[in-house]
């Protein structure tokens, strides 16, 4: 049995791409999902179903327009100032990892921006949290989870003004209440779909401020009046999104998925610290349940290591380049079996290396 701990991307349950491969061959008498129009009534249905189990499941308050949009997380950290950031005015963020770094890149090319708070000096390892977002920011934006490093944020910050969240890696897999958000965003690839899909949830009351050209595709508007059918949308990507939404779903939801992956993450944590070879890489209370980063005491065992675990079905364990080690990504589809299956091979590789 394979064990795919891999960052990325889309990572879904087996029965779903049982589904999407099907829906290849013959979704609607014997024509392919990749050949039909997007505009028969057949698709407009598979984008209001998915767009409708987006809203159930995370609980989308009346206001918010749930989108279906592509570029990925990373074409929203342009349309995110392109949409909120007006040219006098300045976005406050927070500089937790590379992912934050890309998003303040590309606002500051379209107007100012005043980073409130950065982890860089110690590598990115916790998620700072006594910084003051000012009130007349345009908005705050911060990452929920960091994917490279192994961070999330547990807290959300309290602020007047609009706050914008990156929740590419840890969206679906844990509750929040979105009406403290004004806009959240995320690409697909982790919990929601395959990638080529982003997923925007946009509190409608806070677009038409700015004092800016829009191009088209890149205003949140026009894809709230095109419901998400503004030009041709990355119609495989929502299809398959939808299996994995009604899995999501038929499983009980967000809140039983959180237990799930609350469990998941404390075993793996809980052998971490226990295990003498091991060591987690994070400030505890801001340990990841999504991205499980840690490394070796003894760091020339690490080679080993993975490839003990590559030879007994192990994937994507290696940590990323920044970080070393190892990062275990534990997304939704993950079983705890596979978490189980992990703790076990610490525990003997500990035996053999006593
Ligand atoms: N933000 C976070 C937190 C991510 O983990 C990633 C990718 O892993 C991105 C943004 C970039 O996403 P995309 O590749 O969809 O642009």
């Amino acid at each position: 049995m394979r064990h795919n701990f891999g960052a990325g991307p889309c990572i879904l349950p087996q029965e779903v791409y049982k589904q999407a491969a099907q829906a290849v061959l013959d979704f609607k008498d014997g024509l392919s999902i990749l050949e039909i129009s997007h505009r028969t009534p057949q698709f407009e249905a598979v984008v209001e179903e998915a767009t409708e189990l987006i809203k159930e499941l995370m609980n989308v308050p009346a206001g918010y327009s749930v989108l279906f949009l592509q570029g990925g997380a990373s074409m929203q950290f342009a349309m995110v100032p392109m949409n909120l950031l007006s040219t006098k005015g300045f976005a406050a963020y927070s500089d937790t990892g590379v992912w934050a770094n890309k998003a303040i890149k590309e606002a500051k090319m379209l107007g100012k921006v005043e980073v409130v708070s950065s982890s860089k000096s110690e590598n990115y390892n916790f998620v700072p949290k006594d910084f003051v977002i000012p009130n007349d920011a345009d908005y705050y934006h911060f990452t929920s989870n960091n994917t490279i490093y192994g961070t999330e944020v547990f807290n959300f910050p309290k602020t007047n003004v609009p706050l914008v969240c990156d929740m590419s890696s840890d969206i679906l897999s844990r509750t929040v209440d979105v009406s403290q958000f004004d806009l959240i965003y995320a690409g697909a690839q982790k919990n929601i779909g395959p990638a080529g899909l982003t997923v925007a949830i946009v509190k409608d009351e806070i677009l038409g401020k700015v004092d800016r050209v829009i191009p088209s595709m890149m205003d949140y508007k026009v894809h709230i009046d095109g419901k998400s059918m503004y030009n041709t949308p990355p119609v495989f990507s929502i299809y398959v999104a939808m299996f994995n939404l009604r899995w999501l779903k038929a499983k009980g939801g967000v809140a039983e998925i959180e237990k799930d992956n609350i469990l998941k993450a404390n075993a793996l944590y809980r052998e971490i610290d226990r295990n003498k070879l091991f060591k987690g890489t994070c400030a505890v209370e801001d340990r990841s349940r999504m991205n499980v980063c840690f490394v070796m005491e003894d760091s020339s065992l690490e080679k080993e290591f993975l490839r003990l675990a590559d030879n007994a079905g192990f994937e994507g364990l290696a940590g990323h380049r920044s970080v070393g080690g190892f990062r275990a990504s534990m997304y939704n589809a993950l079983s705890i079996n596979s978490v189980h299956a992990l703790i076990e091979l610490m525990q003997d590789f500990e035996e053999k290396n006593k």
